[in-house]
């Protein structure tokens, strides 16, 4: 368990750093830590070291962590990322149970989150995730689709659209990734321009391999699974 601590202290200080290196406020930039896979033991320990925002992919797994968390006085309070695909069939348990959803690219989805959202609950805050160099099998929103999702779930009652999540294909050259990240982000600023009324701050961009550079780029909210908790 102390080595957990040393990790999750060291994806800190690549955070600070690489926001320092490109002239960003210090704190622009929000840690997810992603515990997919791993127990609620991991969790309490890095929930421990002031941790607030958990990012889970598999819906069941999730809830099943959450309630369990929920419970206990020292974890009651984290805050639950659902960044995984989402069936139609597994929007209620997200409705009842996540605070933020960073996987939307479906209209259906966002309706049914929507009407499921427990009235006792604050809106579901929700990104729309966007594909941004991939082909049409690739989940995401295309660039071009992306207002009309924008717009639409925006007027969505028990939703809150905060704005958007990417997973772009790993890339060796380092170059080359930061211009990926640059166009996301400069897709993020265009939908921000488009929705002046919404408050679109949040860009989920990067992860262990390229939090860095995802940084530079812009990135608000960076999601880090393996350089925390190990290797799934
Ligand atoms: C697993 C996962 C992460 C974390 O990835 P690491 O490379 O382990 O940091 C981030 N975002 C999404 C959507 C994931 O599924």
């Amino acid at each position: 368990m102390e080595i957990l601590v040393q990790h999750y202290q060291a994806v800190c200080e690549r955070i600070t750093q690489a926001t320092k290196a490109c002239g960003r406020e210090a704190g622009s930039v929000r840690l997810l830590a992603v515990s997919k896979t791993f127990g609620v033991d991991a969790i309490r320990t890095v929930a421990a070291c002031g941790q607030v925002d958990f990012g889970e992919n598999y819906i069941q797994e999730g809830v099943e962590k959450i309630q369990q968390l929920r419970a206990e006085p020292a974890t009651a309070a984290l805050v639950w990322h659902c960044i995984g695909p989402i069936q139609s069939n597994k929007t209620r348990l997200v409705a009842e149970h996540f605070d933020w959803v960073h996987s939307i690219d479906r209209l259906k989805i966002a309706q049914r989150l929507s009407e499921q959202r427990p009235e006792h609950l604050p809106p579901l805050q929700v990104c729309l995730q966007v594909n941004i160099d991939g082909g049409p099998t690739k989940s995401g929103v295309t660039p071009e689709e992306l207002l009309d999702l924008a717009q639409a779930v925006a007027s969505l009652p028990r939703l809150r659209l905060r704005g958007l999540m990417t997973i772009p294909d790993p890339h060796p050259d380092e170059a080359a990734m930061l211009a990926v990240h640059q166009r996301t982000a400069q897709v993020w600023r265009q939908l921000q321009s488009q929705l002046p009324d919404q408050t679109l701050d949040v860009l989920s961009m990067g992860m262990t391999a390229d939090l860095a550079l995802a940084i530079e780029a812009g990135s608000t909210l960076v999601r880090v699974g393996t350089a925390i908790f190990g290797r799934r």
